[in-house]
């Protein structure tokens, strides 16, 4: 029994290779003791296939074998992002330094000698899977991380900092390949009656939803984000004002004509609409800013550039 804590958020797989039934017979019976789960192959091809299917978290690999060797099989495993950080422990009937370091070489962690001692197998393997689930865990940590330090929670928009992050590289690369983009500042009018006629949580789910409403009438290649409270950011990629202005146009109705379960409220946006000609980010966004000022002004639920 495995009491080993990290095994305990996943039960790792092990995919046993060997040409020789015997060899997978004896393999098999010493892991499933340890609770592992097992998955078998007797030849290359069909190893392929079966980590490419089943993504284990460790490979116990047979060198020689018919058909293509375990020393190809590796290094087609770690040549595909898919497959490439399963753990790979070869398995050699002799110790010949040049098929060791051949194997390190072909992105191999370890190799254990045939015929084997079944204590010093189980100790490789547990090794070589803590590091393999340790490192998965630590992977799918940092990407909650990161995914959390870009998003704001609410909306689940891009944050202001990453916002402003993209604006400045899509202008420096608008700037290097000569390619048009325009950025939108967009606020929701008189958002404070909102809140305070019918609550703070339907305010949210008023951000909620006009970010939903944004998110669907935007391209991919564009980036919208929460700027602040209740104002969004719209990066338009490769995009100049004029075409810019038509998707502008469709949001604001969009929200316009949106059904709020709340009487016949009516909630609007105003947004301005700024080009980039020669300005850095901050710029940029100042006339966004100044046009968004104008439809405001201009009174409300209409957009400017
Ligand atoms: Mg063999």
């Amino acid at each position: 029994m495995n009491d080993n804590s990290i095994f305990k958020e996943k039960t790792p797989l092990i995919l046993i290779v060997d040409d020789v039934v015997k060899n997978l017979q004896v393999l098999g019976t010493i892991l499933s003791k340890q609770n592992y789960k097992i998955a078998a192959a007797n030849n290359g091809e069909q190893a392929i296939k079966i980590a490419n299917n089943t993504l284990p978290d460790l490979i116990l690999l047979d060198i020689m074998m018919p058909g293509i060797s375990g020393f190809e099989v590796c290094s087609r495993l770690k040549k595909d992002p898919r497959t490439k950080d399963i753990s790979i422990i070869f398995l050699t009937a002799k110790i010949e330094p040049e098929d060791i370091v051949k194997g390190f070489e072909a992105g191999g962690v370890d190799y254990v000698i045939k015929p084997f001692n079944s204590i010093e197998l189980l100790a490789r393997v547990k090794t070589h899977l803590e590091l393999k689930i340790s490192r998965d865990l630590l992977k799918t940590k940092n990407e909650q991380l990161r995914e959390l330090a870009i998003t704001d929670s609410m909306t689940g928009l891009y944050n202001h900092r990453y916002i402003v992050d993209s604006l400045s590289e899509r202008i420096a690369e608008a700037k290097r390949y000569k390619q048009s983009l325009s950025v939108a500042m967009l606020d929701i009018d008189y958002f404070k009656k909102v809140n305070d006629n019918h609550g703070n949580l339907f305010g949210d789910f008023v951000l909620i939803r006009i970010s939903t409403i944004i998110e669907e009438s935007i391209r991919k290649t564009d980036i919208a984000g929460r700027y602040g409270g209740e104002e969004y950011l719209i990066i338009f990629t490769n995009t100049d004002k004029k075409s810019a202005f038509n998707t502008l146009e469709r949001i604001r109705k969009s929200i316009e004509k949106e059904k709020w379960d709340k009487g016949d409220l009516v909630v609007t946006i105003s947004g301005g609409l700024s080009e980039l000609e020669d300005e850095d980010y901050s710029k940029l966004i100042k006339k966004a800013d100044n046009l968004l000022y104008k439809a405001k002004e201009n009174g409300r639920n209409r957009n400017e550039m």
